[in-house]
């Protein structure tokens, strides 16, 4: 066993790289972990009321700058031990030394947590700031994945960014390194949320183009409100397709209808992918259960 710790059983959770191999697209329901009771109360609502839905597995992010740490390992082993869910943790570089990195990963696989999406995190406070590793920490989301593997037999999966990720020069750096962090050992790639299929594709070709060959879910949020749209561009760093934004902005005094329209987009959007042939798609839910649900009952029974 590597580094001292405890070894997840095989077989003691499906591996999410292997369930994306293997077979018919997967669905997959992003949460975060919840700072207050209420919060609390909010997320496990949605959980259990997407429960019935079956997805494939469901993901726990990791807060800014590490600060839901505890959250996120219990949350996940909640619902690991407590739902029929397949979970899988994301875990950040930031403000970490390797220790408490392979201490998260203990804690972990002590839980039978099989699968990680390792993601190197943003700078607390001001995300587009200046990233400085912990003295005893890692630098890239490839050393990451690198100490998840070492650690025991996980599944991991890393971010890709159809738009660049904002700190890359250009797209041709931005491939290498992404094709870097696969090759170190992930599975599989979930992308930042996209609203066009273009975006994704563009992606998946630049990818493919320069020898990857790892399975990319686009990441998906059915927009719900306006301010989804702002949080968007600033969560991604990249612009909401104009187009789109254009038909939110004619029905932007009513409420119900900016739902609809999002829903509907939604709709067209997984549609497309899935007609693409995506290995899967992953729903950011924000917590709440409808609009992933609607979408979900709209596109699911095509697999
Ligand atoms: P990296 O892959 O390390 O890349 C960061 C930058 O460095 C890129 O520009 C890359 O091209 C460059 N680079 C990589 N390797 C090298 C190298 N060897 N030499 C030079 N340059 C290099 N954040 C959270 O805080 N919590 C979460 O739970 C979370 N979940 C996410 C889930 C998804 C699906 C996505 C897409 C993002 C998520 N994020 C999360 C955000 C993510 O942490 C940030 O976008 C972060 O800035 C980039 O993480 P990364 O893993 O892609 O970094």
């Amino acid at each position: 066993m590597a580094l001292g710790l405890p070894s997840v059983l095989p077989g003691s959770q499906p591996s999410i790289g292997e369930l994306i191999r293997d077979g018919a697209p997967t669905f997959s329901f992003e949460f975060f972990p919840p700072k207050t009771p209420a919060g609390d109360r909010l997320l496990w609502q949605a959980i259990r009321e997407l429960e019935p839905l079956r997805p494939s597995f469901v993901s726990i992010t990791y807060g800014a700058g590490g600060t839901t740490r505890d959250t996120t390992v219990d949350v996940t082993e909640r619902i690991a031990t407590e739902t029929t869910l397949l979970p899988m943790a994301h875990l950040t570089a930031v403000n970490h030394s390797v220790a408490e990195l392979r201490n998260v990963i203990g804690r972990l696989a002590g839980a039978g947590v099989r699968n990680v999406l390792a993601v190197r995190g943003d700078p607390p406070g001001d995300p587009t700031g200046e990233w400085i590793a912990h003295p005893h920490g890692v630098r890239y989301a490839e050393d990451l994945v690198r100490l998840i593997r070492t650690a025991g037999d996980f599944s991991v999966g890393v971010a890709a960014f159809p738009y660049k990720h904002p700190r890359s020069p250009d797209i041709a750096s931005d491939t290498e390194y992404f094709i870097r962090k696969c090759r170190a050992g992930a599975d599989f790639a979930i992308t930042q949320m996209v609203f066009d299929a273009e975006d994704y594709l563009r992606l998946r070709d630049r990818v493919a183009a320069a020898g990857g060959d790892t399975p990319i879910l686009p990441g998906v949020m059915p927009v719900t409100k306006l301010a989804t749209i702002e949080r968007s561009e600033q969560l991604s760093g990249a612009p909401f397709p104009s187009a789109l934004a254009a038909q939110f902005a004619r029905v932007a005094d009513d409420e119900a209808a900016v739902r609809q329209l999002g829903i509907e987009q939604a709709n067209q959007l997984c549609t497309r992918l899935l007609d693409e042939g995506v290995p899967g798609i992953h729903f950011i839910t924000m917590n709440r259960s409808t609009a992933t649900r609607e979408v979900w009952l709209n596109v699911g029974t095509r697999v």
